[in-house]
Formats: structure tokens, C-alpha cells, sequence
């Protein structure tokens, strides 16, 4: 995996991660938020703090509404931008090649690699990084989309648990931050995309494959249906 750290940011921190100093914080499982972030947010983020850990914060305003309830929240300590984010276009399908918590790759110092989830192969759903902020995951797609890492094969495609743990992950960004139910195939679209579609803006992946790629026509049929019910 290779990207490009993001343009120059301003120096301007606005507001703070809550959970920094834990790793692993399980977020109890409730009913999909209604709430909607105030506006489109700080645009001009802040590098995350190289080492330190980020001070806990109880009462920021709405950095909660990035966070998904019912995923095993796992705060990065740096690899993404505060902020930064310029729109909420949706999610980009990804395939880890490989199996395993993907927390400590990103985690690592110069790694300049992350993504906002993953999804193992029984449909365990953590998060590294609010939706609020950019993740580094494809490129000039940054800015504009949220990314999520699914664990395995190309060559294989995703299990029935992933695809509702997807699914689920969909339905809570269309409700939080209004990702319409739709495949997208163009950075330019709205939906649920693949890595690949950016082609070398993106990072010239083939990600996350063919196999994959096409099941994202049941993942949008279930969150049509409303299949994921909260849990
Ligand atoms: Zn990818």
C-alpha cells in the first residue's frame, strides 16, 4: 500500500479526539444516530501528534457523530488528519490481503497508511479513525471519501458476515452524514466505491477486485431494506 501524505494544513487545532489515551474502547451497541454533524467541520486540519497521546476531551461539541456505535473504537495516535475532510461522498471498498486487526500496521510510526475501518472475516468492525477526520487510504480520494479495510483475499470474496457488517457501517453513514444508498464506479459519485475506481489519483490499485467489487450490489440492497437493524 502506498499514499501520499495530504497538502499542507494549517496549524489550527479546533478540537480534540475524545478516548485518545485508550486503545481499545468497546462502544455499546444502541440505535442509529440521527444527529448530523453541525455544518461540514473543520476543513483545515491538524497532523496528528507524533508519539504523545492525545488528551481526552468529554465535552467537544460533536466529534461523537464520526465514531459508529456498536464498532470496537480503536483511536489511531497519528497516520490521518484531523479534519481535512471536504465532503462525504461515501465509503471505498478495500481488501486487506491479509487477516487480522490492521490497528497496529496503522498505528506505526511512518506508516502514512490507514483507513477509517475494518472488517474481519466474522464481521468484527473496528474503527480507527472518526469520519470526521481524513484517513489515509486512497490518495486524492481522501478528502472526499471514508474507507473501509476488509480482511482477507481478493481472489475470495467477502463472507456473509462482512457484508452485513458493511452493510451496517453503510446504513449508519447514510444516516449520520447522508452517503446515499447507491453503487458508485467514479470518484466523481456519490455511493459505495472501490479503490480502484480512482485509478492513479487513487494510487493505481486494483483493490479490491472483481469478486468483491460485486458484492456491493447486495450490501446496498440490504441497507435499502434497512436489513442491518442496530446491534
Ligand atoms: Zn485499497
Amino acid at each position: 500500500m502506498k499514499h501520499r501524505t495530504p497538502g499542507p494544513s494549517a496549524p489550527d487545532r479546533r478540537r480534540l479526539l475524545a478516548g485518545g489515551g485508550a486503545l481499545l474502547v468497546v462502544m455499546t451497541a444502541g440505535p442509529l444516530l440521527a444527529a448530523r454533524p453541525g455544518g461540514s467541520g473543520p476543513r483545515d486540519g491538524d497532523r496528528a501528534p507524533s508519539g504523545a497521546p492525545r488528551a481526552s476531551s468529554s465535552s467537544s461539541p460533536s466529534p461523537a457523530s464520526g465514531w459508529m456505535p456498536g464498532a470496537t473504537r480503536r483511536p489511531l495516535e497519528r497516520n490521518f488528519v484531523v479534519g481535512d475532510r471536504d465532503a462525504q461522498r461515501g465509503l471505498v471498498l478495500h481488501v486487506q490481503e491479509g487477516e487480522g486487526s490492521l490497528y497496529e500496521r496503522f498505528n506505526t510510526p511512518g506508516i502514512k497508511a490507514s483507513s477509517h475501518f475494518w472488517v474481519s472475516q466474522d464481521g468484527e468492525t473496528e474503527q480507527y479513525v472518526s469520519v470526521l477526520d481524513r484517513a489515509w487510504a486512497q490518495v486524492d480520494g481522501n478528502g472526499s471519501w471514508a474507507s473501509v479495510e476488509t480482511s482477507g483475499f481478493a481472489t475470495r470474496p467477502l463472507t456473509e458476515a462482512q457484508i452485513d457488517s458493511v452493510s451496517r457501517i453503510y446504513a449508519w453513514g447514510a444516516a449520520t452524514h447522508g452517503w446515499p444508498p447507491s453503487v458508485s464506479d467514479a470518484p466523481g459519485l456519490p455511493g459505495l466505491g472501490i479503490h480502484s475506481m480512482g485509478g492513479a489519483a487513487w494510487g493505481a490499485h486494483e483493490c479490491p477486485g472483481t469478486l468483491r467489487a460485486g458484492q456491493r450490489t447486495e450490501i446496498i440492497r440490504r441497507v435499502k431494506d434497512g436489513r442491518p437493524p442496530a446491534g
